[in-house]
């Protein structure tokens, strides 16, 4: 791509201009919406084109975008706002409390405002063979309100993008698709679309990612209501190659999600024969499996994300570290909608409006990487878990209204807050005398065992 005027003058979208999203996850779709939405504010008519290979009706990993479908309870009621409210078909379960679980023990830590409810979804159709008309996909659901809005969904997959005469073109099977007057990367990093915009030549690199396992396992209702309740079971475990691992209740399935370093199918196995998870699942019944897989999880935002009509958003550009990534598809879709539409598509608008937000969230995860540093020394060091879980527990059962560790924790694994300010919370001195405590008591008591 020839890049010699890129930022040389201002490019701004016309009325009927076409704009091509490369696809119809979360951030496609957000940014579909709002774009259409807002220009009309301004009386202009937009041609956005959302390029989507997936059926999101189908079970099973070929109709869904991997995760493992919580929605904070920021995101459930931001939507809300915007006038995007989840069908309950689509809210598989209101989710109250996490149960923290180490082989130090365990500590249920409820919602810190009790009338905020996290809400749990499949991305796509459901757990593979398991066609339900109790599940409707939460993509489906959006790209459908996108349709709404005056997006045109084609099931194309693009494979390259060139550039000419200053236009972006698109093309799938070597067939020229369609001239754009801009061009939305929302392709994820689970393709090789990224390398797409790679090829183009204009400085975006595919993001640096890690490999993350999901499965499905399907247990009965009321099994899943009496070990499962509406909690997140949440594992910090001493395990070198999990960071951290998450059970979330579903209708008849409890979804799996494992992040770490090197995830495969057999870290999957071998957290399922760890006795803390046994003692979580049912003992007295099989479970199965019903779908598995091991999806990409962007863990560094490329520095280039945009040039003259081109602009990449969500998974495929920056994201929040380890969780959130539907809130950040929510705030880049809109962001880079509100750049597009108000301000223009050339390199020097999306660097001015665009990328303060991109690198927002660059900057908050430096925040989460500290706070994920600190919590893996607590995880491999039994006197450091024994006084969390002590601290938690302390917390949970006192009336006091701020119960820091509590809230720190239930905030780095919900996109409730950004990681700026559990950071901040971190600092309270409070919290510090009651980790000693519990530090101290737990090497007592480890004294007198060994004594
Ligand atoms: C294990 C795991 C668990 C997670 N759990 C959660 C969670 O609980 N909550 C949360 O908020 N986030 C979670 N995430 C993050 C979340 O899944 C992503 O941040 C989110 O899906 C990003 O949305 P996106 O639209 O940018 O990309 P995607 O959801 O990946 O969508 C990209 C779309 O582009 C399409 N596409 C790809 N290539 C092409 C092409 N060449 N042409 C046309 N279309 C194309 C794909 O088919 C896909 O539909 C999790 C991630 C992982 C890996």
């Amino acid at each position: 791509m020839n890049n010699s005027r890129e930022g040389n003058s201002q490019l701004a979208l016309d009325d009927g201009a076409h704009i091509a999203v490369i696809g119809g996850g979360p951030t496609g779709t957000f940014f579909s919406i709002f774009a259409l939405h807002m220009a009309r504010m301004i009386g202009k008519e937009l041609n956005i084109t959302i390029y989507e290979p997936k059926d999101f009706t189908k079970d099973g990993p070929g109709g869904c975008n991997r995760c493992g479908g919580i929605i904070s309870e920021l995101l459930v009621q931001t939507l809300a706002v915007e006038g995007i409210n989840l069908p309950d078909s689509v809210v598989q379960k209101g989710i109250h409390s996490y149960k923290l679980h180490t082989e130090q023990g365990s500590v249920s830590i409820a919602t810190p405002a009790l009338e905020k409810t996290i809400a749990t979804v499949y991305r796509g159709g459901g757990p593979k063979g398991k066609v339900s008309p109790d599940i409707a996909s939460f993509d489906n659901f959006l790209l459908e309100q996108a349709v709404r809005e005056g997006a045109v969904r084609k099931p194309v997959r693009i494979d390259r993008i060139v550039l000419k005469n200053t236009k972006p073109v698109l093309y799938a099977k070597d067939a020229e698709i369609q001239e754009a007057d801009l061009v939305v990367g929302a392709c994820g990093i689970n393709s090789t679309a990224p390398k797409i915009f790679e090829q183009m030549g204009f400085g975006y690199t595919e993001p640096e990612k890690i490999t993350a396992a999901i499965a499905e396992i399907g247990l009965d209702e009321k099994v899943i209501a009496d070990c499962f309740g509406s909690s997140i079971n949440l594992f910090l475990l001493p395990d070198r190659n999990i960071k951290f691992a998450a059970m979330i209740p579903k209708g008849t399935y409890v979804t799996l999600c494992i992040l770490g370093k090197k995830v495969t199918a057999r870290t999957m196995k071998d957290f399922l024969n760890n006795p803390v998870t046994k003692a979580v699942l049912p003992d007295t019944m099989p479970y199965e499996i019903h779908c598995s897989c091991l999806p990409k999880m962007n863990i560094r935002a490329p520095k280039k994300p945009f040039t003259d009509r081109v602009v990449m958003c969500g998974d495929a550009g920056s994201t929040r570290l380890f969780k959130d990534g539907l809130g950040a598809a929510y705030l880049m879709g809109k962001a880079a909608a509100k750049t597009a539409v108000f301000d223009g598509v050339g390199a020097d608008e999306f660097r001015a409006n665009y990328y303060p937000v991109y690198k927002s969230i660059i900057y908050d995860n430096y925040f989460g990487a500290m706070l994920y540093f600190v919590i893996d020394i607590y995880r491999k060091w039994k006197y450091l878990t024994k006084a969390m879980i002590h601290v938690v527990d302390k917390e949970q059962q006192s009336s006091r209204d701020e119960k820091i560790l509590s809230a720190m924790l239930w905030d780095m694994f919900t996109g409730n807050e950004r990681y700026k300010n559990v950071f901040m919370k971190s600092l309270k001195i409070r919290m510090h005398a009651d980790m000693w405590e519990g530090l101290f008591k737990g090497l007592v008591r480890g004294k007198n065992e060994t004594g």
